[in-house]
């Protein structure tokens, strides 16, 4: 299985080069992929190491202020075993959403984002979207997931963010807003299937 994704991440970056984008330069740094030991229900995701000082911009999400970088020096791409068990487009469309993630200014699905997968979209016959038909997918992988349980659903009270915990401290809503907008949380308890989520 590693193997053929090493062969699969070399097409890629073969194909990229031949539209312009050669992923061996300085700027982007060293791209590393795996299969990811975790078997969950994401297709992948790509882990950003070693932020490049001079790309360092504040952003204000609400009340708060973050620190970003737009430039990283390492990424670990990890592709999920369920999506190996697919056919080779899905899984080269995967490789290809995860390395657009480690183009600058791309660590997220903003306008960077969109725009290369746009390009790749239209030179190379992709399909990269910010999601991918999970539910289809899923189905077709012979692979099984564990499905996991949590107590407690996490809503913000402003905005449409939420998430699900197993366990949670006493005084969460105290101390913690929301990343996205800094509004208070509100608690639900109950038994909640995790949510497929890319
Ligand atoms: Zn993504
Ligand atoms: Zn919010």
């Amino acid at each position: 299985m590693e193997d053929k994704l090493q062969a699969l991440f070399n097409e890629c970056k073969t194909e990229l080069k031949n539209i312009g984008i050669d992923l061996n330069n300085k700027i982007i740094g060293r791209i590393t992929i795996n299969i990811a030991k975790r078997n969950c229900n994401r297709y992948g995701c790509c882990k950003q190491e070693l932020p490049d000082e001079s790309s360092k911009y504040i952003e204000k999400i609400g009340r708060k202020y973050y620190v970003r970088y737009a430039i990283f020096k390492k990424h670990t791409i990890e592709i999920s075993k369920w999506v190996m068990d697919l056919n080779n487009d899905i899984i080269k469309n995967t490789i290809m959403h995860e390395i657009i993630h480690c183009l600058p200014n791309c660590n997220n699905h903003g306008e960077e984002f969109k725009k290369y997968a746009q390009y790749i979209n239209s030179k190379l016959n992709y399909n990269i979207s910010r999601v991918g038909d999970k539910k289809q997918d899923l189905a077709n992988s012979n692979i099984e997931i564990k499905k996991e349980y949590y107590n407690y659903k996490i809503k913000c009270k402003n905005c449409d963010y939420f998430f699900y915990r197993k366990r949670l401290n006493t005084n969460f809503t105290k101390k913690y807003r929301c990343g996205k907008c800094g509004g208070k949380f509100i608690i639900e308890n109950g038994k909640f299937e995790s949510k497929i989520s890319n």
